[in-house]
């Protein structure tokens, strides 16, 4: 059916009339981003504003290696246009079965709806021998790409690039907001670069090995892992063996993710008489990370106090 004529001369005067007044017709309906992580689900909103109605499948209180298809988030998937996740095998016992059952062709791998950040950094952990046994190994290298910024930046600029892709119409807006955001991001690298200085060479303990990328970028030396094997729970006789190991190799603080149970950090925080200290890991898993920068200003705002005198 064509518009009938007043509308046709009536709807420009009132997009006009809108937009001065800070409104936008919706000329078309936003794109839908399903991300897998509260990291990446912030950074599509960053580079996407109101262009794109994102959602995440996981908050910062889960565990992202684990997570429960269920129906509600399988009718998201089934209508995303896209989904950004961090690849490299994080999601590995989730996403595929989710992508299968969503019968959505968009966003299966191969397509531009399917988007993978660990494709766009160097990978570090990479193992050379690949075991199963050895737990929860990822063969791909370390997925936990979000803890080191200058990551977020690369990934920033090929999601900016992918966006323009799975929604050309609006390709100069996304080149636009994507530009803004590297420039921004480059201020706080350097920002969060000088207030780090102090980190340099402190040794720390991690729970589970999801802050490599972050050791490397800060110069942490991680001389303790508290999980036997990736994604296994410590035992009281581990950690024992934590602890004798730490005697001769001391760590300065045990450092674990807001969604895991701190009880392990907290057994040798106090055996050990270093600081248990829990870093947000993700957008949302401390107050302080309301959002990406803050993920970074209170990770480091954490650390700091730690090895404060
Ligand atoms: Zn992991």
């Amino acid at each position: 059916m064509t518009p009938s004529r007043p509308w046709r001369v009536l709807r420009p005067m009132l997009a006009a009339a809108l937009m001065l007044a800070g409104f936008a017709l919706p000329a078309h309906a936003a794109v839908k981003i399903l991300a897998c992580e509260p990291e990446w689900a912030a950074l599509t909103q960053e580079l996407a504003g109101d262009l794109a109605d994102v959602s995440s499948a996981t908050t910062a209180m889960q565990d992202p290696h684990q997570v429960q298809a269920k129906p509600s988030l399988l009718a998201r998937a089934r209508n995303a246009d896209m989904i950004v996740c961090t690849g490299a095998e994080l999601e590995i016992g989730w996403l595929p079965v989710m992508l299968q059952q969503s019968g959505n062709p968009r966003i299966q791998p191969g397509q531009p709806g399917n988007f993978a950040a660990a494709d766009f950094v160097r990978k570090l952990d990479v193992p050379k021998q690949v075991d199963r046994s050895q737990g929860d190994i990822h063969p791909q290298g370390n997925p936990h790409i979000q803890t080191d910024p200058r990551n977020i930046a690369l990934v920033a600029n090929a999601l900016g690039a992918r966006l323009a892709q799975v929604d050309p119409a609006h390709a100069a807006q996304y080149q636009q907001r994507t530009s803004a955001f590297a420039q921004k991001w480059q201020q706080n690298l350097q920002r969060w670069a000088a207030q780090a200085a102090p980190l340099k060479g402190v040794t720390v303990a991690a729970h589970h090995k999801a802050y490599t990328y972050m050791e490397d970028w800060l110069g942490l030396q991680e001389v303790a892992v508290l999980e036997p094997k990736p994604g296994v729970e410590p035992s009281a006789a581990h950690l024992q063996e934590v602890l004798e190991a730490l005697k001769a190799r001391p760590a300065k603080m045990v450092i674990y993710s807001a969604y895991q149970d701190p009880k392990p950090d907290e057994w040798l925080s106090a055996n050990a008489h270093v600081p248990a200290v829990k870093l947000p890991f993700t957008v949302g898993g401390t107050d302080g990370a309301k959002d990406l920068a803050g993920l970074f200003d209170d990770t480091l705002a954490r650390l700091l106090a730690a090895v404060k005198p």
